[in-house]
């Protein structure tokens, strides 16, 4: 836990905290506008959308509903294949409902084109998405993605809520994890 440790284990800073503030802030003005007339549920994806959804729900002028819902990708092999497991259900039941799913990172979008079709059949009224990160040069399936955060090359990036074996989610800044580290 010494902070030396977390310096030589990145290679670049690529958003800093101040920048994602000012971008939660915006995405926040805009969500509160289109969905002035709606009542709005936030579902956040576990675990790597938990500092998200936490800034970003505070940012929001209005009391907000949120729900989380954690699933895990298995492909044969160790890259997404889009079949996707539930591990934690929704609690809420979204019949009728306005979600807005708030996402870390768009990579493959396997995942998240999964969730929408799994949320339009449970009868929700409109499904949106919000990711704060995108790789567009890592696409495999393109996701109609509403808002967007920022856009990223295709490397593996660590902080703010994404992990490398379960560690540097507590950084608050988003930086490219240095080779040697996994290598
Ligand atoms: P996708 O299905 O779009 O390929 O990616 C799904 C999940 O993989 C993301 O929600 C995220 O949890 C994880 N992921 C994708 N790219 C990265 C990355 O660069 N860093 C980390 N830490 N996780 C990633
Ligand atoms: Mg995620
Ligand atoms: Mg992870």
């Amino acid at each position: 836990m010494r902070a030396a440790d977390i310096a030589s284990d990145i290679t670049e800073v690529l958003v800093t905290e101040e920048q994602i503030h000012a971008k939660l802030d915006e995405i926040a003005a805009h969500v509160a506008e289109d969905y002035r007339d709606k009542d709005l549920l936030l579902v956040g994806v576990l675990k790597g959308a938990v500092m998200v959804m936490a800034d970003f729900s505070r940012a929001l002028p209005a009391v907000v509903p949120m729900d989380w819902m954690a699933v895990s990708s298995y492909g044969a092999g160790t890259r997404s294949s889009g079949v996707v497991q539930i591990r934690k259900d929704l609690d809420a039941d979204l019949t009728g409902r306005h979600v807005l799913i708030v996402e870390d990172i768009i990579d493959s979008g396997l995942t998240l084109s999964w969730l929408l079709e799994n949320f339009a059949s449970r009868g929700a009224a409109s499904v949106e998405v919000f990711a704060l990160l995108r790789k567009p040069d890592a696409a495999k399936v393109e996701v109609p993605c509403r808002y967007i955060g920022f856009d990223i090359p295709n490397e593996f990036v660590i902080g703010y809520g994404l992990d490398y074996a379960e560690k540097y989610r507590n950084l608050r800044d988003v930086a490219i994890l240095a080779p040697h580290v996994y290598a």
